[in-house]
């Protein structure tokens, strides 16, 4: 049905993922504006228990894809099965959340289907009785609404969306047929590497604790800055994020970078140490809750945009912050 929604909700380790679960909740809530039904899509095996659970978030229906074509990562199937349910279902508004998967994935979805992509979206409405969707333009200066005249698949930035509440609602889950195999698939992957076991992804987590240009050197002179940064991300259970500089001088994984062509998040709070505020980093992070910064300099941009600033040198600020947070944390 046209006015249906398609979900297709990222999974990891066997669950529907949080910003899996956040674009589930974001369709859930269009279709009803738009008096259709939200459609849950997983791909993988092993997910019959996640699908079944998805039905108390709101979804009518529950697709799921299994066998061996999604026994590993490939977004070359992924594509194919999204668009392929998107024809079969009629869904005229296709979403799923704009993570590093979602932002693989959709656009060759969209391109299989001739359809209008609209990536990073950060409200979904319903006009005229149709899907309009809200994005930010020129690295965040700016907000459009913008409807499509066919069908349109979106991306959903992650954290921006709740993450909807259990009630006590089920839904039929269904197997999805599949007309191609892994040998059909024009790319295999043929090795995942893991990495760190436990690291938390800054895109995900609720608290992250970014460093910028004037941390220095972690090799070199600004080894006790990381260690007491990390000290305070462990302390208050935050992901460690960084500026392209940063990651440019190859100081930390491009997995970290936060901004226009690292990732976006939207935690609750964002601590900003020696981070000057380029409109490239805050492109990436002005979305946060509350966001905190400390620079040496009182002219940094990146005052503009905090809640809470401290002029400081972080030599001195992160052993006291994570000291203070350390105590805090005990009492
Ligand atoms: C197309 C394009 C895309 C880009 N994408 C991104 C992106 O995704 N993410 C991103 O971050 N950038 C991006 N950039 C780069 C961006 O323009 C900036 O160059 C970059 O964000 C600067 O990083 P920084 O704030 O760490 O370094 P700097 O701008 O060098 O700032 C360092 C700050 O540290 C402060 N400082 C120095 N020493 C101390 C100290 N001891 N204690 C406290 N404060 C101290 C300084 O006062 C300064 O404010 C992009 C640029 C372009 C052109």
């Amino acid at each position: 049905m046209a006015n249906d929604v398609l979900v297709f909700v990222e999974t990891k380790d066997g669950n529907a993922s949080k910003p899996g679960l956040q674009a589930l909740g974001a369709g859930v809530n269009l279709a009803k504006a738009l008096g259709g039904n939200c459609l849950a899509l997983l791909a993988g095996n092993g997910l019959e228990a996640a699908a079944g659970s998805l039905g108390a978030l709101g979804a009518s229906k529950v697709l799921l894809a299994s066998g061996e074509a999604f026994s590993q990562h490939s977004p070359d199937a992924l594509a194919r099965l999204i668009a392929n349910q998107a024809q079969t279902s009629g869904a005229q508004t296709v979403l799923a959340s704009a993570t590093s998967v979602g932002k693989d994935v959709m656009p060759r979805a969209a391109a299989l289907m001739k359809a209008a992509l609209a990536s990073d979206i950060v409200e979904l409405k319903s006009e005229g009785g149709r899907a309009a969707i809200v994005r930010p333009v020129f690295a965040g200066k700016a907000r459009i609404t913008a409807q499509s005249a066919g069908p349109v698949f979106a991306t959903l930035r992650p954290n921006v969306f709740p993450t909807p509440a259990a009630g006590t609602g089920s839904a039929p889950v269904e197997a999805v047929k599949v007309a191609f195999s892994l040998a059909d698939l024009k790319s295999i992957v043929k090795e995942v590497v893991a990495g760190a076991k436990g690291k938390l992804d800054v895109a995900e987590a609720e608290v992250v604790c970014s460093g910028g240009r004037g941390m220095k050197d972690p090799a070199g002179e600004g080894k006790a800055n990381w260690e007491n940064l990390e000290k305070v991300a462990r302390v208050i259970g935050a992901a460690v994020g960084a500026s392209r500089a940063v990651v440019d001088a190859g100081w930390r994984g491009h997995a970290e970078q936060v901004g226009q062509t690292g990732k976006t998040v939207s935690p609750k709070l964002y601590i900003a140490c020696a981070i000057s505020g380029a409109i490239q980093h805050l492109a990436g992070m002005s979305g946060s809750k509350v966001i905190v910064a400390i620079n040496k300099d009182a002219q940094a941009p990146i005052f503009k945009v905090a809640d809470y600033g401290i002029v400081g040198n972080v030599e001195d600020v992160l052993p006291a912050l994570a000291d203070a947070f350390a105590a805090a944390m005990k009492q």
